[in-house]
């Protein structure tokens, strides 16, 4: 792909295929010298993150690399992470990965220099004022996904075990300062994690642009996020080496999460607690919510999603995006069903309660009741759009 750009918004973004070479430019931009480089186990194995720190390493920096990140990541991964950066004196930290290991990465260079608890800091209020920002060390994010767009946000979230629950912990200073989008990275991606992160950046895009509140920026973003994953998932699940698409796809991703600074809704406050509850992918849990929740919020969302259907090419009107939405799942083979996802409904009623109080439901354009959300639930557990 020979497009390259620098972006900086929402923050400084260094967009291109082969630029995870600009990594230690990067740090030296932020004043890092001691870097702690978090990751996941399985990750940390592959040629990109292998070459990533040997290339760190030619540069002289001296690296610590921390690897406890379990998907959907639990506080014990952070409280790890936050051990070895404060013993090898790390002075920032590279969040290199999915969005495990993103969150995960932001999280403990939030929290490298807090005195306070962990969930003292969840998203609730302005508990965030809470946090020392001075205790807050710089981060460089760098995605290998294309889906939840963290490296452009200003939150990590992370399960309590204890309560299984995904709980956000949001801080202004937890914005990575430098992005490194480099397409190339993402090629490895099993077809699944290709197929569920995608339809992540699509559930972000949807949801913040059906949301009720006004935010024009947010929506002009979120429609062009639509259009691009709607052209481009199918190039890159067909062909992983397709580059060009690759690289709209980690746009996309990117656009999602800076356009839900708006707003999510019921497709996230469903499948928060279903990924907490089932430890299901959280790209694909969203996938196989989508049209049904599409159709329960259709009295409020109609006009706007005949206008988002033609602006993405197809007959405008409701119907026409729904139908290829649902095609879309059917040829990238995501669960159609619950049951077809491994999720039964022994839990249903917890997940409906959790739903209703979950902090995305607020934006939905219909209020999430209990009523609401168990529709929902049992619509897509019998397959009924
Ligand atoms: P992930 O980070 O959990 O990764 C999934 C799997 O893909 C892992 O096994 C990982 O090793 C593998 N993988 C990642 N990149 C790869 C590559 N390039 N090649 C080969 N394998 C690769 O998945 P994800 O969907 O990116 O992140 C999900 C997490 O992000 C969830 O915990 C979710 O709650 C969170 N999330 C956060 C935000 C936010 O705003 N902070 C938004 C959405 C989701």
């Amino acid at each position: 792909m020979s497009l390259k750009a620098n972006w900086n918004f929402p923050t400084a973004i260094r967009f291109g295929a082969g630029r995870i070479a600009e990594v230690p430019e990067a740090l030296r931009a932020t004043g890092i010298s001691r870097p702690l480089f978090v990751t996941d186990s399985g990750l940390a194995k592959l040629p990109i993150t292998q070459e990533t720190l040997a290339l760190l390493r030619e540069n002289g920096f001296e690296v610590s690399v921390f690897t406890e990140v379990k998907p959907n990541p639990v506080s014990a991964n952070v409280a790890a992470g936050v051990d070895l950066l404060r013993q090898a004196r790390c002075d920032g930290v590279i969040a290199f990965g999915g969005g495990s290991g993103l969150d995960v990465g932001k999280v403990i260079a939030f929290m490298a220099g807090q005195t306070r608890p962990m969930w003292d800091f969840e998203d609730i209020g302005d508990w965030w004022t809470r946090a020392d920002p001075k205790g807050i060390l710089p981060i460089i994010a760098v995605p290998t996904t294309a889906g939840t767009g963290s490296e452009v946000g200003r939150a990590g979230v992370i399960t309590d075990e204890t309560s299984h629950t995904k709980k956000v912990i949001f801080h202004p200073l937890m914005l990575p300062r430098i992005v490194i989008l480099d397409p190339e990275l993402t090629v490895g991606m099993p077809r699944l994690i290709t197929v569920g992160t995608g339809f992540d950046a699509l559930a972000h895009c949807l949801e913040a642009y059906c949301g009720p509140n006004y935010h024009p920026l947010a929506d002009g973003v979120a429609v062009e996020g639509v259009r691009l994953v709607l052209e481009n998932l199918p190039k890159a699940v067909a062909d992983p080496h397709d580059i060009e698409a690759r690289g709209h796809m980690m746009s996309a991703a990117a656009m999602g999460a800076t356009s839900f600074q708006k707003a999510l809704g019921a497709i996230h406050a469903l499948s928060q607690p279903v990924g907490a509850l089932y430890d299901t992918h959280h790209g694909m849990t969203n996938a196989v919510f989508m049209p049904y929740v599409l159709v329960a919020n259709r009295p409020a969302i109609e006009a706007k999603i005949a206008r988002l259907a033609a602006y993405c090419g197809l007959a405008p009107s409701f119907d026409a995006f729904l139908d290829h939405v649902l095609a879309l799942r059917q040829t990238l083979g995501v669960p159609h069903t619950l049951p077809e996802f491994r999720v039964d409904a022994a839990q249903r009623d917890r997940i409906a309660d959790m739903a209703v109080v979950d902090p995305t439901a607020g934006g939905n354009p219909i209020k999430v009741t209990r009523e609401f959300a168990l529709a929902i639930f049992d619509r897509a557990s019998e397959g009924k759009i």
